[in-house]
């Protein structure tokens, strides 16, 4: 029975304390009545909940600020009312994505704001071991100006396939040696730090959802275009993972049964179509039929095609390379058409690089989705590209680890808890 209790009280006070935190993280600069209402929380827990949080530094208090030109007005009302808010600077977090062609790193504060950057390429062919040294020199030295104190752990974007509670890349398409490496483990073990992964689409999901205070009555689909492409289903604040977290292979979906042999070992797949890979084969056949002069003269001197540089001459008015551009759309829009008839979404956000061509971009997305989405399943949906463009996965690696602090205990921990109850319950019947 004690268990029970215990269990119980440390639970109700952990979901009381994250309510708090996330009340004050959405709403800051925030008052301590605002929080109370907010979160249906009695103000004298709110007031001991808030005291503890500014002793640990984790929130910190500052006078409201006075309308400016309202001298007479501040003086009449005395001390100005103090309001709260994270303090961001409590933690520091390393967030690093590993892209299948390059590894990009971070150092943020509590609440993902990026404080340091560097990324370096690398061959997505090369032995994991290979790419897992780089990551660890990148990571290290992102380290070096972190006190070890002030760190509360280091969150991990991959490509593929994740068993996230095991930590392990169990696979993926564009890192073809990649098979089952426990890089959580590997990681914490040479780091010497708390470590989390999860699949890079499922994290560009999560941090849209920690930047927008209205995610929680919304159906939204993200599509990330990378080095592949994929796709993660947040309803009403829940992200749909499927069985262990495989869900979201849009890549994979076939869009042509005669069409080229993909990397996954099917043919025709979305990837064949849209994948990086794919885009720069496009741009060399187009350069074999004598087209995309521009592309050659602008990748003179340079060793590889990037699609980047693609969207870059597409946004400068060449002709060939907006035809990619609106190839990749259509293709796109075939997708997204059938995954709106699917699901009836409120919003198709799209992070990637290609943000670059925005209108001629998304105009031949939204062309095809007309044509292939029906009338009541696409009535009132929005299609945008993400603010924070290819950034995304690294940014919800950064908010994976700060959820820790701020996201309500799962589910399956308050079940755990009912259940003990439960049983306890009837053996005292
Ligand atoms: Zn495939």
């Amino acid at each position: 029975m004690n268990k029970t209790q215990i269990g119980n009280s440390d639970l109700i006070s952990t979901v009381n304390n994250r309510l708090v935190l996330q009340a004050v993280r959405v709403m800051q600069p925030t008052f301590r009545a605002a929080v109370a209402r907010r979160t249906g929380l009695k103000p004298a827990t709110v007031t001991g909940i808030v005291n503890d949080l500014l002793a640990q530094q984790i929130l910190s208090e500052a006078p409201a600020a006075i309308p400016s030109g309202n001298g007479e007005l501040g003086a009449r009302w005395g001390r100005p009312p103090l309001m709260l808010q994270v303090n961001a600077d409590a933690k520091r977090i390393v967030a690093i994505d590993l892209e299948p062609d390059r590894i990009r790193v971070a150092v943020t504060d509590l609440l993902a704001n990026v404080l340091n950057y560097q990324e370096q390429a690398i061959d997505r062919f090369s032995e994991p071991d290979v790419i897992i040294k780089t990551m660890l020199k990148l990571a290290g030295r992102a380290m070096e100006d972190v006190d070890r104190a002030q760190l509360q752990g280091v969150g991990v974007s991959l490509p593929g396939l994740v068993d996230q509670k095991a930590g392990v890349l169990i696979s993926s398409t564009n890192l073809p040696r990649w098979r089952d490496v426990p890089i959580r483990d590997i990681l914490h073990k040479a780091l010497g730090v708390s470590v989390q992964v999860e699949r890079s689409i499922h994290l560009a999901a999560i941090y849209e959802k920690w930047s927008d205070p209205n995610h929680a009555h919304r159906t939204t689909l993200m599509l990330t275009l990378r080095t592949g492409v994929g796709i993660s289903i947040m309803h009403h604040g829940h992200l749909l993972t499927g069985r262990r977290g495989f869900a979201g292979e849009i890549g994979h979906t076939v869009v042509d049964l005669n069409g080229k042999p993909c990397e996954c070992g099917g043919k025709g797949c979305l990837e064949t179509f849209v994948s990086a890979p794919a885009i720069v084969a496009r741009a060399t056949e187009m350069i074999h039929q004598g087209k995309c002069q521009a592309l050659v003269a602008a990748m003179r001197g340079k060793s590889d095609l990037r699609p980047e540089l693609i969207y870059k001459l597409a946004k400068r008015g060449d002709r060939d390379c907006a035809q990619i551009v609106k190839e990749i759309g259509k293709y796109l829009g075939i997708a997204i058409g059938n995954m709106i008839n699917l699901f009836a979404p409120d919003e198709v956000v799209i992070c990637g690089s290609i943000d670059m061509v925005e209108a001629l971009f998304l105009q031949a997305v939204r062309e095809q989705v007309e044509k292939s989405a029906l009338p009541r399943s696409r009535e009132g949906l929005t299609i945008r590209l993400a603010r924070e463009k290819d950034r995304l996965p690294l940014l919800g690696a950064a908010v994976l680890v700060a959820e820790e602090m701020f996201e309500l205990p799962s589910l399956q921990h308050a079940r755990e808890v009912t259940e003990d109850k439960a049983t306890v319950s009837a053996s005292q019947a």
